[in-house]
């Protein structure tokens, strides 16, 4: 019986997990779908019950569905409990697991910027969202010292710091508001600067000003494409890296959790660039973009 995978997000349309997947159960051999579902929030629930059935080897979770998810499986893992945010189910017999591969994906994309150099121990993060999370789990599990949390609600940004309250206890960890100059004395101090907000994603635009970006920083953007921020931080002199390595190396994680098996990287990440070559660039599906030059990516 064919096995089914299904990436449950709203919208999920023009995945590159999509291509990804399919492209390593083929190579594998392994007779599985991998099905893109849009859910709306209201119909989640039902799609998450229809996982226990015996078809389905597990499912990816997206946009915006990472977070309300917690609740509704059975397990989590410590990376799925310690973010609060599910972006991977696998089965137990009927029970669901949820899990964040977010976490080591990131840990992965960090480790490749950072090559020989030492571990640096001070960090910015743009965003407050389910990607935020996976990435201050990271940089606070690597034993970074000060990590500083500016997001366009403050708010949100307030409660991640407040989830993290205890396993951040040791070190620093801050939540501030989205104002430039703060941003930029921050940045004087910080030699990583991540975002995890989706701005960049859909227009070319940057979350902040070109001028106040260093030849010292590090500056690793989420998003699956060259940014105006990774653009401007180039032009700096920083050393750069999109979301490809991140997202490569989820949907590995991913993919081995489904089959027990060592994912294909090569066979992923060649599906990913003919992906990209088309013109998809949102990581996973939300707000998915379709640049000018490639109107064929929807097929
Ligand atoms: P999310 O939970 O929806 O969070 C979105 C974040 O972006 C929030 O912090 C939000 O701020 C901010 N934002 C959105 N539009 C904004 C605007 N116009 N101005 C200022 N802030 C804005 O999404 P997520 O799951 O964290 O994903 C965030 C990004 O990371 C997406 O681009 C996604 O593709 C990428 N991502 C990549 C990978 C990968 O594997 N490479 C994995 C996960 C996520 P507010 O809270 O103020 O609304």
């Amino acid at each position: 019986m064919t096995k089914r995978v299904v990436l449950i997000g709203h919208p999920v349309a023009h995945s590159l997990s999509g291509a990804m997947q399919g492209a390593a159960f083929d190579h594998a051999g392994i007779d599985a779908t991998y099905e893109l579902w849009d859910r709306t929030p209201i119909a989640l629930a039902d799609a998450i019950a229809e996982l226990r059935t015996d078809d389905f080897l597990g499912a990816n979770v997206t946009i915006p569905h990472k977070e309300r998810v917690v609740p509704q499986v059975d397990r989590l893992t410590e990376e799925a409990h310690a973010t609060g945010a599910v972006n991977t189910i696998t089965k137990e017999g009927r029970k669901l697991v949820g899990h964040n591969t977010d976490v080591p994906g990131f840990k992965v994309a960090l480790d490749a910027l950072v090559g020989r150099q030492k571990m640096p121990r001070h960090a910015i993060v743009l965003g407050a969202g389910g990607g935020a999370r996976a990435v201050v789990h990271s940089l606070v599990r690597e034993g970074f010292q000060r990590i500083v949390v500016f997001n366009r609600h403050l708010h949100r940004a307030e409660s991640l710091v407040k989830h993290f309250s205890r396993s951040a206890a040791h070190m620093e960890l801050r939540a501030m508001p989205w104002h430039e100059s703060i941003i930029e004395s921050e940045l004087a101090k910080t030699k990583v600067l991540v975002n995890a907000t989706s701005i960049g994603l859909n227009d070319d635009v940057s979350p902040i000003p070109g001028e106040i970006l260093t030849p010292d920083l590090l500056v690793l953007d989420l998003i699956y494409k060259q940014t105006r921020l990774l653009r401007d931080a180039a032009s700096a002199g920083a050393a750069i890296s999109d979301g490809g390595t991140m997202l490569l190396h989820q949907g590995a994680a991913a993919w081995s959790l489904w089959t027990g098996q060592d994912a294909p990287l090569e066979v992923m990440q060649a599906a990913l660039e003919e992906a990209r070559s088309k013109g998809v660039t949102s990581a996973e599906g939300e707000g998915g973009t379709l640049e000018p030059a490639a109107d064929a990516a929807g097929a």
